[in-house]
């Protein structure tokens, strides 16, 4: 497997300067031993005016079929493990290889010249021999919109007998002159995989943050997003999912303003309208806010956190350390990514919050070990036959120490002028409770899961109706918190 990068340069600005964005020097053929055999980096030429480095990978076949044990099995496949191209054509096996050797490249650091990684150079990227699904029509369509001029030719199975056809190899030459060695090592890590269609590890779940972070600002809007996405993480429909889903709210996080305002406006038009123009909405995240102050928590969930409102105010607090938003809805969570300006913050504040995309109908590991959970005006959305499956995922699985519910009180709803009598507050409410249905279903809750309950009043206490919004305090009993 094999691999050339060339750059040419004039004498201000060396070609040689390759070895410094590689931080492989031109002079010394190098080897280094990863998992699959032994990469060796050499210079076939490095003068001012043109340097190649080249990237060789010598694949241990044995060692790989071992790693690779338990795939397959049938007897006839043995043999195919050890005969297979496997050691010859650049694959996934060379963009690993690509990673481990050049990681710090590919990250564009360059401790030495660290403005170099910054400045676009001419590039010349070949590839031999390269395994391609979906044939030279494809790799252009892949690599095209990243700015580069592609010559992908067919490889004939034989020269000697060209009635045979093609083989499915091209031999690809990838040029441009706008784009930064880390760039194209980037687009190779994630693409040769990609064209070769057959990973050879088993994609685990944080294959989607290396994707993400090694397509940041390139995979995100391509026109092929959905092909890499789904190839890279060989097809395992999971994954892609929630790749192509992070990847849209990248996409929408850095959109211009106009387009998340239409958003804004679309969404708010689906939810709560009839509450403008009340303040409630603010009393009821002062609420919220003052209860978790009381509780302590550091480490707090906003289950089913919409637009991201009660995040925003959450994050302003440093006493909250860790704030995860939970929602369904993508099109919310991309509104709150937003609102949050994740993209702008810096290192230390962005990592005091995550926004996951979930559903509370089902427990999810990764609600575990939270200081306290809010579930504000959510439960009201689930059909009623889903409700104790929620239950469950909160109070069953993820067990925060504190857990709040907000939930609009139906009896207040004669107060509300705009509301026809018997109407609910909102289109999509499956229910709305009277005070006494909310304490016999938090009371039930709390005593099936180990927590205590008490009530309290958002908004104006009505002496006849009671408050507009109606909040349950749970938390765990005591019990627990020692044995734990
Ligand atoms: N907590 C916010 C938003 C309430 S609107 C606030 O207080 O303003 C209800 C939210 O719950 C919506 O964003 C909706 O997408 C979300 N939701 C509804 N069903 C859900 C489910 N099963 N899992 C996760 N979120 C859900």
């Amino acid at each position: 497997m094999f691999l050339t990068i060339t750059t040419t340069g004039t004498t201000e600005r060396p070609a040689t300067d390759l070895g410094f964005l590689l931080h492989k020097h031109p002079d010394k053929a190098q080897a280094f031993s990863t998992s699959y055999g032994t990469a060796h980096v050499l210079y076939p030429e490095a003068e001012p005016q043109r340097c190649t480095a080249a990237l060789l990978l010598e694949v241990d076949a044995v060692a790989l079929v071992r790693r690779g044990k338990g795939r397959g099995g049938a007897p006839d496949a043995a043999l195919a493990q050890y005969v297979n191209d496997r050691p010859y054509a650049a694959s996934s096996l060379l963009a690993v290889a690509l990673s481990a050797v050049f990681s710090s490249a590919l990250r564009g650091v360059c401790k030495a010249r660290p403005d170099l990684p910054e400045q676009p150079r001419p590039l010349r990227i070949e590839v031999p021999a390269l395994p391609a699904r979906g044939g030279p029509d494809l790799v252009r369509r892949l690599f095209e919109p990243l700015g580069w001029a592609v010559t992908a030719e067919p490889v004939p199975l034989d020269s000697e007998f060209p009635e045979w056809g093609d083989s499915r190899y091209v031999r690809l030459v990838l040029e441009a002159d706008t784009l930064t060695v880390a760039e194209a090592l980037r687009h190779l890590y994630v693409l040769l995989p990609v064209l070769d269609d057959a990973k050879h590890y088993w994609v685990a779940p944080d294959e989607v943050d290396k994707l993400l972070r090694v397509g940041e600002g390139w995979l995100p809007g391509h026109p092929e997003q959905k092909l890499i996405t789904s190839r890279y993480l060989s097809r395992r429909w999971s994954l892609t999912r929630q790749a192509l889903e992070r990847l849209e709210l990248v996409r929408l996080a850095e959109a211009d303003d106009s387009e998340v305002e239409e958003l804004d406006n679309a969404v708010e038009a689906e939810t709560e309208t009839e509450e403008k123009p009340t303040p409630l909405a603010v009393q009821r995240r002062d609420a919220i806010l003052a209860a978790l102050r009381e509780s302590g928590a550091a480490r707090v969930l906003d289950l089913g956190c919409g637009q991201g409102q009660l995040v925003q105010a959450l994050h302003k607090d440093v006493r909250f350390t860790e704030i995860v938003g939970v929602d369904v809805s993508l099109r919310a969570l991309a509104i709150a990514a937003r609102r949050l300006k994740l993209d702008r913050m810096g290192e230390r504040q962005a990592s005091r919050v995550r926004l996951v995309q979930g559903s509370l109908a089902y427990t999810d590991k990764r609600l575990a070990g939270y200081d306290a959970a809010v579930l504000s005006e959510v439960v009201e959305h689930l059909d009623l036959p889903r409700l104790p499956a929620l239950e469950y995922a909160v109070f069953g699985a993820a067990r925060p120490r504190t857990v709040l519910v907000t939930t609009p009180n139906v009896e207040y709803n004669v107060r509300w002028e705009s509301l026809p009598a018997g109407h609910v507050r909102h289109s999509d409410h499956r229910f709305e409770w009277t005070r006494a249905e909310f304490r016999a279903w938090a009371g039930e809750v709390a005593e099936r899961h180990g927590y205590s309950v008490e009530f309290r009043p958002v908004g104006p206490d009505d002496p006849e109706v009671g408050p507009p919004t109606q909040m349950a305090v749970f938390v765990r009993a005591d019990k627990e918190e020692k044995a734990a």
